[in-house]
């Protein structure tokens, strides 16, 4: 986003108002915001409120406010807070779900490839291109100390010998360590056909330009295979 040198947002106000309609006109904008009591219930369960200056309370009362300024502040790192657990929805009296409509305003940063939404699926671009390009999510060559630094202190024995350990378990695994599994070439042009109907690599296209790129020459290989 953009900023003047006393860091206000220079975003104009049409385009902030842009995004509040589009996610007022979301087809779950009514299921997940309605009257809210300012009780504060889903702050108190919501986990993330713990250790980042994040609430869902906030987020239900600016949703009401119907300001598409104050909407506009939870668009950069706010709305990157929330864990997606789902607490608030649970324990919220009136049955809103903050939880909810942060995942309809991520939804918007990623189709309109806002800079929080790219700085946050940068580290997931290897899940992308392994899901989307050949039907597996993660392989054993993706488990690497680097990748994975927060998976403890034996990641770099699990990311030894893959070839070895692959063959080593008893059941059909390809025994390769790119992919976790075989997808038909005739699967993945079904999926591919779903991929394009849904959007999906519209969306990788304007959240990573080059990832999308290496998407399209796999898919164009298969679909002509
Ligand atoms: S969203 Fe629900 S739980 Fe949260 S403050 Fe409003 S009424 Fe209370
Ligand atoms: S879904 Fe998000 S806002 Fe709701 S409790 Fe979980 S982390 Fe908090």
């Amino acid at each position: 986003m953009e900023y003047d040198e006393n860091g206000v947002s220079i975003v104009p106000s049409e385009f902030k108002k842009e995004i509040f309609e589009e996610a007022r006109k979301d087809f779950r904008y009514e299921e997940y915001v309605r009257g809210c009591l300012n009780c504060g219930v889903c702050t108190g369960g919501c986990p993330p409120h713990r250790f980042f200056d994040f609430s869902p309370r906030i987020v239900l009362q600016n949703m009401k406010s119907k300001d598409p300024e104050l909407i506009w502040t939870m668009m950069d790192e706010y709305i990157w807070a929330c864990f997606q657990c789902f607490t608030c929805a649970m324990i919220c009296p009136f049955l809103n779900s903050p939880g909810g409509i942060i995942a309809v305003l991520r939804e918007i940063a990623v189709r309109r490839g806002f800079e929080s939404a790219k700085k946050v699926l940068k580290p997931y671009s290897r899940v992308l291109l392994k899901l989307t390009a050949y039907g597996n999510q993660l392989s054993p060559d993706m488990i690497q100390p680097d990748f994975f630094p927060d998976w403890g202190p034996h990641i770099g024995y699990a990311s030894t010998d893959l070839a070895v350990k692959r063959k080593a378990i008893p059941m059909p695994t390809l025994q390769v360590t790119n992919l976790a599994w075989d997808v038909a070439p005739e699967t993945m042009k079904e999926l591919y056909d779903i991929f394009d109907e849904a959007g999906v690599f519209k969306i990788i296209e304007s959240v990573d330009p080059s990832l999308y790129e290496i998407i399209q020459d796999i898919v164009d290989d298969v679909r002509s295979s």
